[in-house]
């Protein structure tokens, strides 16, 4: 009986049968890797169950081209599926951890999604008009084929066959006037394709090839040759982590990188790592180009692919990597750590230890380097990975600020980045701190009421975006014995305890003693009427941060309440009696409107909106 997938499924299968997407070739390349999936989980489960047996050398994967039928099948002997599992990992697209549909609103073209998401096992349809998929699970003895003609559905029967594993057998579309399928049938470009994307497949890919031999009856002087076939393995068998640096070219760094489907673009930078010494290991670690679709699904498991001696043990190990790391691919291999440690043990080693501490340092010198070397791709990565790497410096109470610090990068109100050591350098003879302001963007923070002595000064001020910025820069408290201030911070030097304040000021502080701990005047305001500044450990916009935590701890800043003296609206203020109406309400205005400027919300907005009306 036929069943209909669902719809996300059926729409994916409409984008593949449609697609003009000019690289179909990679549907082998994802063919290749679910068969490799399928046997390293039977490794898996092997080094679990002491009754299913695992040796590396008996598994490999089969490419059969037959061009009479016009037939491409790739076969493994990997954990197979039940005939539940054919409808859970064919059917439904849900399950494909390929392609998330959450931006069904994004429109993209189908050549985007397909070069970002791979889509897995339905770009088979692209090149393919009916595909079959015979296989058996390793937990059972019947087998099943699945067989689809494209988005209309499929049909799963009982069938025969041997061994458990999975045999996908492609029928392929008639050639058109743009397109020539026939090509997945020369042996030559099957050859091609494997080692262009799955060279480093762990398992071997074979084909029986058609060769020439002498003949039996062949002589020196009447040269006979009889036709044999015979299988070939058509990838590298050395792992790329094994070979010598000079070898290796950046095209084959790059290729590998996304064979291992850890990016569907060239990474930014790779880092190929080889350590004799008492832990000996090989790596090669990749910093990404771009964030991965699913960079911020708190379910994703980061963490580098760890081999023992060539053979995977995990495919996302987290512990060989800082969390401030995590945005970083790989694999690690080393002869030192034992094939059959368990994950729970694997934590604690020290080899793992060892490892981790080393690759740590190899990342940020990398880091260092492109920031040296390359401002603009370091831009670009820190644009991506910035706010992973400054987490580093905020998290385990700032144990790795002092190694990280020098790799942030701020925007300023004088250029596009800057690091602390060039503001350091740049700073005025006379002065003392490395101001802040918390804004989007320059344009922003030069609206902002308190910056104008700043510029007339000719003081540059960085620009944090992020919202733990200056949890940041408050756990890194100095740089080169220079303080960071924000500049929200109310300056002690323009208040002056000896001097009484202005009669009216007072009668503003009983208003509003529940709301700031300061009024003051200051002459630097021009356009602004007042502005509200800070005093203490706890920042307005920390204040903003911490009421959006979860867990709100109500952590509020100590607030200032700055005024104009010149501007008109102060200086009514300053005429009116304490007891009059209009200063209760004009103190109001002023105090929200400061609220409003600094992102604040208005407590009470419907008085608040009365209050102007009344005024108006
Ligand atoms: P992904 O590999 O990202 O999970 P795919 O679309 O490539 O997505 O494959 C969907 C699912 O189908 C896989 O997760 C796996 O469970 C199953 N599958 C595909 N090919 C095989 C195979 N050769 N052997 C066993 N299971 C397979
Ligand atoms: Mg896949």
């Amino acid at each position: 009986m036929k069943k209909k997938y669902n719809a996300q499924t059926e729409r994916l299968m409409d984008l593949m049968i449609h697609s003009i997407y000019t690289n179909k070739e990679i549907f082998l390349r994802e063919l290749i890797s679910n068969a490799s999936d399928a046997m390293d989980k039977m490794y898996y489960i092997a080094l679990n169950d002491k009754d299913v047996k695992f040796d590396h050398d008996d598994y490999y994967i089969r490419i059969e081209a037959d061009k009479d039928n016009r037939t491409i099948t790739i076969s493994d002997n990997g954990i197979g599926m039940t005939e539940d599992e054919l409808v859970e990992n064919l059917g439904t697209i849900a399950k494909s951890g390929s392609l998330d549909f959450k931006n069904e609103n994004e429109k993209s073209e189908d050549h985007e999604i397909i070069g970002q998401f791979g889509v897995g096992f339905y770009s088979a349809f692209m090149v393919a008009d009916e595909i079959e998929v015979l296989t058996k699970s390793y937990k059972e003895d019947e087998a099943h084929i699945w067989k689809s003609k494209g988005a209309d559905g499929y049909t799963i029967e009982d069938a025969k066959k041997d061994d458990h594993g999975t045999s996908i057998k492609l029928h392929l579309r008639e050639n058109t006037e743009d397109e020539n399928y026939d090509e997945f049938l020369d042996e030559y470009r099957i050859r091609e394709l494997v080692s262009h994307y799955s060279n480093y497949i762990s398992y071997p890919i074979k084909m029986k090839v058609n060769k020439k031999r002498p003949a039996a009856d062949s002589t020196d002087d009447d040269p006979k040759f009889e036709d044999y076939t015979e299988d070939d393995v058509l990838n590298s068998s050395v792992p790329m982590w094994r070979k010598n640096k000079n070898e290796l070219k950046e095209e084959d760094y790059n290729n590998f990188f996304k064979q291992r489907h850890f990016g569907f673009e060239d990474p930014l930078a790779h880092i190929h790592i080889s350590v004799e010494g008492v832990i000996s290991f090989k790596a090669i670690l990749y910093i990404p180009s771009r964030r991965p679709f699913d960079f911020y699904n708190p379910d994703k498991k980061s963490g580098l692919e760890l081999y023992s001696n060539g053979v995977l043990i995990m495919n996302k190990c987290e512990d060989l990597l800082p969390d401030y790391l995590s945005f970083i691919k790989g694999v690690v291999d080393s002869e030192d750590i034992s094939l059959n440690i368990s994950r729970e043990m694997l934590q604690k080693t020290r080899e793992l230890e060892i490892i981790k501490k080393n690759l740590e340092k190899k990342v940020l010198a990398e880091l260092e380097k492109i920031l040296k070397n390359d401002r603009e791709k370091y831009e670009e990565f820190f644009k991506n990975f910035g706010v992973v790497l400054k987490s580093g410096a905020y998290e385990n109470y700032g144990a790795d600020a002092d190694k990280l610090k020098d790799l942030f990068i701020y925007p300023s109100t004088k250029r596009d980045s800057v690091t602390f050591a060039e503001y350091r350098k740049d700073m005025k003879p006379d002065q003392d701190l490395i101001y802040y302001a918390n804004g989007d963007s320059a344009d922003e923070i030069k609206k902002l009421p308190q910056i104008k002595s700043f510029i007339d000064k000719d003081i540059e001020v960085l620009i944090l975006k992020d919202a733990i910025d200056e949890f940041v820069i408050k756990m890194i408290d100095a740089y080169d014995e220079k303080k960071f201030k924000s500049i929200s911070e109310t300056s002690a030097d323009e208040k002056d305890d000896k001097e009484e304040s202005p009669e009216y000021i007072k009668n503003m502080k009983e208003l509003l003693k529940d709301e700031v701990v300061e009024i003051k005047e200051n002459k630097n305001l021009t356009d602004d009427a007042a502005y509200l500044s800070s005093k203490g450990e706890v920042s307005i916009d920390m204040e903003k941060t911490f009421k959006n935590m979860p867990g709100n701890q109500g952590f509020k800043a100590q607030k200032v309440l700055e005024l104009n003296p010149n501007h008109p609206a102060v200086m009514k203020l300053k005429e009116l009696s304490k007891d009059d109406e209009k200063f209760k309400s004009y103190t109001n205005l002023l105090y929200n409107g400061a609220r409003l400027l600094a992102g604040l919300s208005v407590e009470n907005k419907i008085d608040f909106v009365k209050e102007i009306s009344k005024l108006m």
